[in-house]
């Protein structure tokens, strides 16, 4: 007899789950709160799906923090390599952009998950079923709410992907984190990650500016640098290199109640290029017209050095030149979890054997961005998605 597996969560995690499930052999019946599979993905859709990277496994890891280790198993036995052709099996041809990032070539989220579906939809031993909200766990049942019923299911096996906490629009709420600490199971914070941090702007900075890009910068935080651009928000910063140091941010913030960066705003020139360019003559021209033809500082640049400086700085050109180099910001918090990309916390690795079963409750597993791991954007939150559920279903085969 077919063994079903009850599936809760239709983000990619519960989706690969079942992708993989129905392949050895299962039938699957997938729960989602909401009416439609993979609302988050879609959202990811929007800015450039990035789905994975193609860097050597030892690089790539480094980017799990503190959860390599826990996290080693599933990246080995199902690699970026192997994401990469099962989504081209599914007709989802991939491409290498710049740093090792992997993007769809043609296809947008939205064909992703429409040929995802059909493909779970033609098996027969698949039911999805919409609009399930899972709302208690006992020992060995499930309920469910849905619009006019409560469903109590018995689920010898059980693959949770119920996803983090940011974006509960998308129905990845984090209101599951109740429901599982009801079956004594612990749960670490949620907190947000790759998200913006808030800055003390001046209301005359902030009307200012209305979001505008801060393009080729260095910013260095501790040890770490990176280059790129970020946002000037009206309430501090966000983008690219920001998230990928917003849990290092973060932590800082919870030591000293703030976090100080320091911006490169003219990475390409040395200190005393900059010196050497400011003490050229300005003839006419208003020191920052000077500042924008010598050093090339952009307007927004330039305000952001005036924001940030004391106006003696502008009269000492050796000065001004470090700090252009070396432009100290403070961050006082991180914006609210509801609205980042990602979050950290989730379901604790000590609850968890090697194969994310719960020690509680052999038989029901836990993947995805709900248990307590995180990663910077960049394809590593995907790549760890697919590659949980992957090493879940392995746990399964094994029972
Ligand atoms: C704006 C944005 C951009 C992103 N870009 C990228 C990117 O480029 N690359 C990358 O790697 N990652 C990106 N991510 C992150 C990535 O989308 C998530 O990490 C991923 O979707 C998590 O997958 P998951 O299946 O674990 O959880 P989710 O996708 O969050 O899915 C969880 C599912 O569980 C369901 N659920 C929750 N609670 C219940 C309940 N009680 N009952 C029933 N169902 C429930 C939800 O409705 C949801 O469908 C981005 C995220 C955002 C918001």
């Amino acid at each position: 007899m077919i063994k079903n597996v009850i599936v809760i969560g239709a983000g990619p995690t519960g989706l690969f789950a079942s992708s993989l499930l129905l392949k050895e052999g299962f039938s699957v019946d997938l729960y989602d709160q909401k009416t439609e599979a993979g609302r988050k993905l879609l959202l990811a859709g929007k800015s450039g799906l990035n789905l994975t990277n193609n860097l050597a496994l030892d690089s790539f890891i480094t980017a799990y923090g503190c959860r390599q280790k826990q996290m080693k198993p599933s990246l080995t036995h199902f690699s970026q390599t192997d994401l990469r052709l099962w989504l081209n099996n599914l007709g989802v041809k991939t491409f290498v952009g710049s740093s090792g990032a992997v993007f769809p070539i043609s296809k947008g989220a939205k064909e992703l998950l429409s040929l995802w579906m059909k493909s779970l939809n033609s098996n027969e031993y698949f039911k999805f079923h919409p609009g399930h909200r899972l709302v208690q766990l006992e020992k060995d049942y499930i309920y469910f709410k849905t619009d006019n019923n409560v469903l109590k299911l018995k689920a010898p096996l059980l693959v949770m992907g119920l996803g983090g906490a940011s974006y509960p629009t998308t129905g990845s709420d984090g209101t599951w984190h109740k429901i599982l600490k009801d079956m004594d199971i612990t749960i670490k914070p949620f907190k947000p990650m790759n998200c913006g941090f808030e800055c003390s702007w001046s209301s005359f900075f902030k009307q200012k500016v209305n979001r505008l890009p801060l393009k080729n910068i260095k910013l260095t935080f501790q040890d770490q640098s990176i280059r790129g651009e970020f946002m000037i928000t009206p309430y501090g910063i966000e983008g690219g290199p920001v998230y990928r140091l917003s849990r290092e941010f973060r932590t800082e913030i919870e030591k000293n109640n703030k976090a100080i960066v320091f911006i490169d705003l003219s990475p390409d020139l040395t200190k005393g290029e900059i010196l050497h360019r400011i003490n050229r003559s300005p003839g006419k021209n208003s020191l920052s017209n000077h500042l924008r033809k010598q050093v090339n500082l952009s307007t927004i640049k330039i305000s952001l050095l005036r924001e940030l400086t004391e106006k003696s700085t502008f009269k000492d050109f050796t000065l001004l030149a470090q700090t252009i180099k070396q432009l100290p910001l403070i961050l006082k918090s991180p914006r609210p979890i509801e609205e980042a990309i990602s979050s950290s916390g989730g379901v604790s690795f000590n609850e968890l054997d090697d194969y994310f079963m719960l020690k509680k409750n052999p038989g029901w597993f836990t993947a995805g961005e709900m248990v307590d791991w995180d990663a910077p954007t960049g394809g590593y939150l995907l790549q760890g998605c697919f590659s949980t559920a992957f090493r879940v279903v392995e746990g399964i085969q094994k029972l």
